[in-house]
């Protein structure tokens, strides 16, 4: 589904990404750990192109992305992102979140795009908020909100940076509950993430990073009970 090798990025002197080889297969959710700064989120916006590569190649669906020659937005549309912070349209109300881009950036019919939001605000639990707007709602909904909203361009992969981290801890559930019910629908994921247990219960390969690199993957099972690294095994020891 999509791949990368020998991935560099830097910025400035800062050399982040160091010789990324990385695979997602279609319908595997990957998971992302390491320490913070080293370079989860360089990476994840490297796979949809809001940050260029120095170097190396991004191959996605089977084809080499040259990113001066691409129309890099035809990709972008197929790979939905989800942040920490939601960055929800706070002047509009929820179903014209969702119908947004599919409105404005694949000329979808508009009564088409509202039928087709309403399907995800009901999928995402939140069929009866759709006339609310984003400051009348909780985190955990946001969160939601903006999960919809991604998939509202029917993306091929979704990308998830650290989606629960700024959320309270009782509503961090409600959000991995409707992520996993997209990883079980088959959706291709890679999910940076703090959340252990998700990674374990929800992972197909858990991808541990330290300082730019790829130190370790594996099952997470067979990771997280017996990492073949020192590193890995610090890192977890630290977080578990
Ligand atoms: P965290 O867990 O804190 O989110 P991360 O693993 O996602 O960390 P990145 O955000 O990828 O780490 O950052 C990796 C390194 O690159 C950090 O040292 C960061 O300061 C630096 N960095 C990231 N984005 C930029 C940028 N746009 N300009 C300059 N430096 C950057
Ligand atoms: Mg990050």
């Amino acid at each position: 589904m999509i791949k990368v090798e020998k991935l560099n990025k830097s910025f400035g002197d800062l050399h982040v990404l160091k010789d990324i080889d990385m695979s997602v297969r279609e319908s595997e959710v990957v998971c992302l750990i390491g320490a913070s700064g080293s370079g989860k989120s360089t990476l994840l916006r490297c796979l949809n192109f809001l940050e260029l590569k120095d170097n190396g190649k991004v191959v996605f669906e089977g084809e080499e992305v040259n990113q001066d020659t691409h129309d890099l937005n035809k990709i972008r549309q197929k790979v939905g992102m989800v942040f920490q912070h939601f960055y929800l349209f706070p002047h509009m109300t929820v179903l014209e979140n969702v119908m947004e881009a599919p409105v404005h950036v694949k000329r979808v019919p508009k009564a088409e795009a509202r039928k087709n939001a309403k399907e995800l605000l009901k999928k995402v639990g939140l069929a009866e908020k759709e006339d609310v707007y984003p400051s009348k709602l909780s985190g955990g909904q946001k969160q939601r909100v903006a999960i919809a909203r991604a998939l509202a361009m029917k993306p091929d992969i979704m990308l998830f940076d650290e989606p629960t981290s700024a959320l309270d801890p009782e509503l961090v559930g409600e959000v991995l509950a409707t992520m996993k019910e997209l990883a079980l629908e088959g959706m291709t994921m890679v999910v940076v993430t703090h959340e252990m247990g998700f990674a374990r219960e929800v992972g197909d390969r858990v991808v541990y990073m330290h300082d730019g690199k790829i130190v370790e993957e594996g099952y997470p099972k067979e990771m997280f009970t017996n990492p073949k690294q020192q590193r890995t095994k610090e890192f977890l020891d630290s977080v578990l």
